[in-house]
């Protein structure tokens, strides 16, 4: 190739052509370094037929300064790369800068210097000499690193060096992560799981596109089962993606890995360190990472040789990104594993309706655990009608509630409140003339965090400190809190049970991947009677003393009128439930309500997961609802009111007419103002043979809007505010 076109990462511009000076080579897929006016940028080779660009003349292109030292990317992924843009209306430079998320891995190896020992004595021996010889026998790291080993000054390995007792060797700064052994710990499968892991193993090796629901009770030993599958791409010598929707499972799931596979797998998601992730960055590409846990950003990644993906928990929505490039994760996963003919596992105890919907029209494989591994059983369930049976005045959690928690204290088992609402109260009120603390960025209530003596918005992260004196009156010390979070249930339970030793888990408190494996081993060990949790552990956790579930509010996620929000519920509310019991002792749970009529609570408490997604099938299919037909929503936003409403008008004036489409708004959003934006919405219900994407595209192209102006399209939503 002399010529090539280039994906930059640049929103004003199109894609580019520049000249392949002699000399160098390049292919599709090279990521290059080009010149951009006085700048240099980053660009990707691609197919200049795929990629409609203004042809220049080869006499005014400039040349390509260099090619990166990094693989190209597959035509698979590029396809992924293409397809993703068009299905989720996005931009393709915005999906293609997923891949190349680590500026570091991509100008390739750097070297650092580490010391070893050469086996010469050094011509004066001293005691702190003899310490370190003898310390760092098979030894090699950096100075400082082999100091602390030998517990001696770096000074006494200075002297070394000079020596010749230790010598310097040239290392890659990024070291080889261990190596994972399909054969380290193998477990004996139920005959039920063999079966399943039989055919994921089949399914691994024939090396084509299989997409399988696994579709297993809480405690059935999903990961178990999966585990065998993940071994065979191994020997196989296949890297394998297991995507988890948040951070915070990552440290269970480690710890489990380790146990099978003897190393821990390559860990990936955004909160990492630059280094970190050009270390994995590489390793991936390069294929020397056999096994990468991490969250929604893992999929995108250029891996080398990739056989097989899980996404465990794949019912989650936080596998749905809601900015950036709207994807949901769960299904771009689907596409990477038919682009690049491999099987992809979709985990669940409470699969998705659409998920279900798959497995029922034949596209997806349906394989089923019915039951909890080694014996253990479902656990009971029952509803505590808030309306009959109230808490206390001042209370929470009802008296039913109250003796169970009581009970399993006296026995020395673990119990774990729910509620979905981080800090102490979700609403704040002055005493004194009814002021309510809003967010000044956001249409939100501050909620009070008291642990940490904050008012805060859960929505764009702003803090303030709580005022000593109502803003508006005057009136000191006036702050009431209004309704419970997680603290607030925390303090009524060291109210109940002083003796208690309570835990609260929430991403507040278990922010940082230490703070969950602190977590983990204390909630194992028995050093916690209570958890006092949101949904960061209604799921992946296994605690084999844990007897006691009680959620405080299940009306809560039935507000709001979401299109998911009863099959939120069932899933949270059964996710939950199903930490109960799972080790030898049975479980208990209760779920306080104040409509135990509703058709989500009455099948909870029922144990009848088909009669509800029977129903809410029926629901959606009445609705025109996703599986069976298809959403969009379209989302304006300035920091101007005026300008917002402008631009959605404009938007909603030209709205197509299209058979089998029907637009509804623009309104303004639920949430009116975010971050400081104005929102507008308008919302697109279709069928299902419709081509959404191709009438968005046509109508929205054609507009024009002030340059404070963001119009964001979102496929298939799962957020509406
Ligand atoms: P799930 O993901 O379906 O909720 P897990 O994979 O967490 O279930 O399994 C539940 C518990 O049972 C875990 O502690 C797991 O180690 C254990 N377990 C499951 N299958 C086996 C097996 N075949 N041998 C030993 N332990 C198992
Ligand atoms: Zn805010």
């Amino acid at each position: 190739m002399n010529r090539v076109r280039l994906i930059i990462f640049n929103a004003a511009l199109g894609p580019l052509d520049y000249k392949v000076p002699d000399g160098m080579t390049v292919e599709h897929g090279s990521v290059v370094v080009a010149p951009l006016g006085p700048r240099q940028i980053i660009g990707i080779v691609w197919e200049e037929d795929r990629l409609p660009g203004e042809s220049v003349s080869d006499s005014k292109l400039r040349n390509i300064i260099e090619v990166l030292p990094v693989p190209p990317l597959r035509a698979e992924l590029r396809r992924l790369i293409e397809w993703t843009a068009d299905y989720y209306c996005a931009r393709l430079m915005s999906v293609a800068r997923m891949v190349v998320s680590s500026g570091g891995a991509l100008r390739g190896p750097t070297t650092m210097t580490e010391y070893r020992l050469t086996g010469v004595e050094p011509e004066r021996m001293t005691p702190q000499r003899a310490v370190a010889l003898d310390a760092l026998q098979n030894e090699q790291a950096t100075i400082r690193e082999l100091a602390d080993l030998a517990s001696v000054s770096d000074g006494v390995l200075r002297g070394l060096v000079n020596q010749g007792a230790l010598e310097p060797v040239e290392v890659d700064i990024d070291r080889p992560y261990p190596r994972a052994r399909a054969d380290h710990e193998q477990p004996d499968l139920s005959d039920d799981q063999r079966k399943v892991a039989d055919q994921f193993v089949e399914a691994v090796k024939a090396r084509e596109f299989a997409p399988f629901l696994l579709d297993g009770v809480t405690g059935s030993g999903k990961t178990e089962v999966y585990f065998e599958p993940i071994a065979a791409a191994i020997r196989d010598n296949r890297q394998v993606l297991v995507l988890l929707p948040e951070i915070a499972l990552t440290e269970a799931f480690l710890g489990r890995f380790e146990d099978r596979f003897g190393a821990a797998p390559v860990v990936w998601h955004s909160g990492q360190k630059a280094t970190e992730r050009r270390r994995a960055w590489r390793a991936i590409a390069s294929g020397e990472a056999q096994v990468v846990v991490g969250a929604r950003s893992a999929l995108f990644l250029p891996y080398a040789n990739l056989g097989l993906i899980v996404v465990d928990e794949a019912h989650e929505i936080s596998f749905k990104q809601d900015d950036g490039v709207r994807y949901n994760a769960r299904d771009v996963a689907v596409m990477r594993a038919r682009f690049e003919k491999f099987p992809i596992i979709l985990a669940s105890a409470t699969p998705a309706l659409e998920s279900l919907q798959m497995a029922e029209s034949g596209v997806y494989q349906r394989v089923e655990l019915p039951s909890r591994f080694g014996g253990a059983t479902l656990p009971d369930i029952a509803t505590i009608n808030l309306t009959e049976n109230p808490p206390e005045r001042g209370r929470w959690i009802a008296p039913e509630l109250v003796e169970a928690l009581e009970d399993r204290l006296a026995k020395g088992e673990q119990s774990l409140l729910f509620l979905n609402r981080r800090g102490y109260a979700p609403l704040t009120l002055c005493r004194n003339c009814g002021y309510r603390f809003q967010c000044s960025n956001c249409s939100a209530w501050l909620v009070e965090h008291r642990f940490s003596r904050r008012l805060a918005c859960h929505h764009c992260g702003h803090e303030e400190e709580p005022p000593a004196a109502c803003p508006d009156c005057g009136e000191k010390d006036c702050m009431v809190a209004c309704g419970p979070g997680v603290e607030r249930i925390a303090d009524e339970v060291a109210e109940i049970l002083p003796d208690a030793r309570i835990a609260i888990a929430t991403s507040d408190t278990l922010n940082t991947r230490e703070k969950v494996a602190d977590f983990v081993a204390q909630a194992e060990g028995g050093a916690i009677d209570v958890i006092v949790g949101t949904q960061l552990v209604t799921k992946g956790f296994h605690f084999p003393e844990l007897t006691l579930v009680g959620v405080i509010d299940a009306d809560l996620g039935l507000e709001g009128g979401d299109l998911r929000a009863a099959e939120r519920t069932y899933q949270q509310v059964a996710q939950v439930a199903g930490r109960a019991g799972r080790g030898s002792k049975p479980g208990e749970v209760f779920i306080q309500t104040r409509h135990p009529e509703e058709p989500v609570i009455a099948a909870l408490e029922a144990g009848d997961r088909d009669a509800f997604y029977a129903a809410e099938t029926e629901a959606r299919r009445g609705a025109g609802a996703p599986p069976f037909g298809r959403w969009a929503a379209i989302i304006i936003s300035s920091e101007d009111e005026a300008e917002a409403r402008e631009a959605a008008n404009a938007i909603g004036g030209t709205r197509p007419n299209v058979k089998d489409v029907m637009i509804l708004g623009p309104a303004p959003a639920p949430m009116a103002m975010l971050r400081g934006r104005y929102r507008y919405r308008l919302l697109i219900n279709a069928r299902r043979s419709a081509q959404i994407q191709d009438v968005i595209r046509g109508w929205l192209d054609g507009l024009d809007f002030p340059r404070g102006v963001r119009v964001n399209v979102d496929i298939d939503p799962y957020s509406f505010v």
